[in-house]
């Protein structure tokens, strides 16, 4: 690198000026080289501080000081070299580690403080289980890799063993308490991939696919390949359907469900009396080759490639076209919930498009529900209270979906103008069998209460869910107790026999 930077400078130019006051039977010619190289040598050497303090800084991590992938390319072809020359008895293993989406979650609605302290942490964590031989890495914001030279097979479950619950606990932060966890993937060498991007490629695949199955744990093996691929291809298919269709097309791959939200004023025994139905829609794609698939398989991938916003204002568009035709029906007094997703919330033409689809449709505005994560709402909690404002003077209702699950901070739920929280289900199925669920859920009634917001249960399943949930206060439910997502006119059935059954609906 030094070279490079003398190379550069070049030669001094300008020194051939004469010094007319020299007389000390120097040759002034000489004596002006030496003070010019000696000039060059102080900023030369200044340059090469500088280039070792870049070099410094690109090859470790500010956040926990371990070296970048930077230094891993160049460390693993180190390994494969030294691999190679020991002939068959070594060989290593990549271990990749990716933090939960717990981080991301922390990232987005916490300090920066507290997702360093908890990338410092894992570092830490991570050091503290390994062998002088080790290497560990800091390569992507929440990623992690360890060389490991010699584990594998019953050593590397062992060392997993111990690593794992270790990265599980939470850390503990100035009255935060995170538990984020971690995925873990490997790769061996030379078994999976004898050339560094390869054995690399695989060992991003291997916890790609921990990641994706919520496993712990993923060692490389072929068939994960096979999987990541189909996954790319169902990227490309979306892409196609979505971008090469007009927007009026879209309905012949995509179709909406609707889940029946119930609101009750009484539980007598197994019925329940109700005071309203309203549905939420739900996205289906009915793939040509796949058949019909759930937003889960889709929807992140949407969200990935920017196309959830054509597919957004599509799906917003269908959802006011069905109020509107249901008023016309004479089912005027069923409300209707859409979810909008994060990224589609936060588009700079959010409301206008909200507000285009409602004038175009002519749906009456307070029939329609917005259903936004907790996790959305509060990534930017600035430009979140505008928008929300915008959508409420457009007479929306907005609901507040999978409460619970994020990091909201009740001085900011207090700001927002909403109407609706949903607990989301991961309380709610378990409600009997868990205390701590049970407290959760109370506070969130309470939180509810407090703030005059309508409250919905999702997931319920069991009629006890249901029952408990009824004595901890909350009066709005959804889940397949009371019906899985329907077909529209199945739908149109089931609240067609509640009205008919004098606003009853027993489970
Ligand atoms: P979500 O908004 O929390 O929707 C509820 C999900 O829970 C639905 O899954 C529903 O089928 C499922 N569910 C309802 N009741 C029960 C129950 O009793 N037990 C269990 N185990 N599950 C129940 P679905 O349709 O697969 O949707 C998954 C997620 O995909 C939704 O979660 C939502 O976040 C997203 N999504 C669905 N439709 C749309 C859409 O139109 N736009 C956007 N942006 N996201 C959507
Ligand atoms: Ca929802
Ligand atoms: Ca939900």
């Amino acid at each position: 690198m030094g070279a490079l930077w003398r190379r550069e400078i070049g030669f001094p130019y300008g020194v051939q000026r004469v010094d007319a006051r020299s007389d000390e039977g120097i040759n002034p010619d000489t004596r002006l080289i030496a003070e010019e190289n000696e000039r060059l040598k102080l900023e030369n050497d200044l340059l090469g501080r500088r280039v070792a303090e870049l070099e410094r800084k690109i090859s470790l991590q500010p956040q926990t000081g371990l070296p970048t992938h930077f230094r891993l390319e160049l460390e693993l072809d180190d390994f494969i070299e030294q691999a190679s020359h020991a002939g068959k008895s070594g060989g290593f293993t990549v271990l990749i580690v990716q933090l939960g989406e717990n981080y991301g979650v922390v990232r987005k609605t916490l300090k920066a403080s507290v997702s360093e302290w908890i990338l410092y942490q894992t570092g830490c964590r991570i050091q503290g289980f390994l062998r002088d031989q080790d290497r560990l890495f800091h390569t992507r914001e929440s990623e992690f890799v360890i060389l490991l030279p010699g584990l594998k097979g019953r050593d590397l479950a062992d060392f997993l063993h111990r690593l794992l619950p270790r990265l599980a606990e939470p850390h503990i932060f100035s009255g935060f308490n995170v538990a984020v966890g971690a995925f873990t993937g490997a790769a061996y060498w030379p078994e999976h991939g004898e050339e560094r991007s390869v054995l690399m490629h695989h060992a991003d695949i291997a916890v790609g696919a921990s990641a994706e199955g919520r496993k712990a744990f993923m060692l490389f093996r072929p068939p994960l390949l096979e999987r990541a691929v189909a996954k790319v291809e169902l990227q490309n298919s979306i892409i196609k359907a979505i971008e090469a269709t007009a927007l009026d097309r879209i309905g012949e791959q995509f179709f909406l469900c609707f889940q029946p939200k119930l609101f009750a004023r009484a539980l007598e025994g197994r019925t329940l009396v109700i005071d309203r139905v309203e549905a939420e829609a739900l996205i289906r794609w009915r793939h040509p080759e796949k058949g019909v698939l759930l937003p889960s398989t889709f929807v992140p991938l949407a969200e990935e490639t920017g196309l959830i916003l054509p597919l957004g204002k599509w799906l917003l568009y269908q959802c006011a076209r069905r109020l509107a035709a249901w008023g016309k029906s004479g089912r005027g007094d069923i409300a209707l919930s859409v979810n909008l997703s994060a990224r589609q919330f936060h588009s700079e033409d959010a409301a206008e498009t909200l507000a285009a689809v409602l004038a175009y449709t002519g749906a009456p505005p307070e029939l329609l529900t917005v259903e936004l994560t907790e996790t959305a709402l509060f990534e930017d909690a600035g430009s979140t209270a505008e928008t929300l404002e915008r959508f409420a003077s457009l007479g929306v209702r907005i609901s507040v979906d999978d409460f619970g699950t994020g990091y909201s901070s009740l001085s900011h739920l207090h700001r927002f103008p909403l109407d609706e929280i949903k607990i989301d289900r991961l309380f709610v199925e378990n409600l009997a069998g868990n205390r701590q669920d049970r407290i959760i859920v109370r506070s969130l009634v309470a939180i509810a209460k407090g703030l005059g917001l309508s409250l919905v249960s999702e997931g319920v399943e069991k009629p006890e869910a249901l029952e408990l949930l009824w004595d901890m206060g909350c009066r709005g439910f959804q889940g397949y107790l009371i019906a899985k997502p329907l077909l529209p006119r199945d739908f149109i059935a089931f609240r067609d026999k509640i009205v008919a059954d004098g606003m009853r609906f027993t489970f």
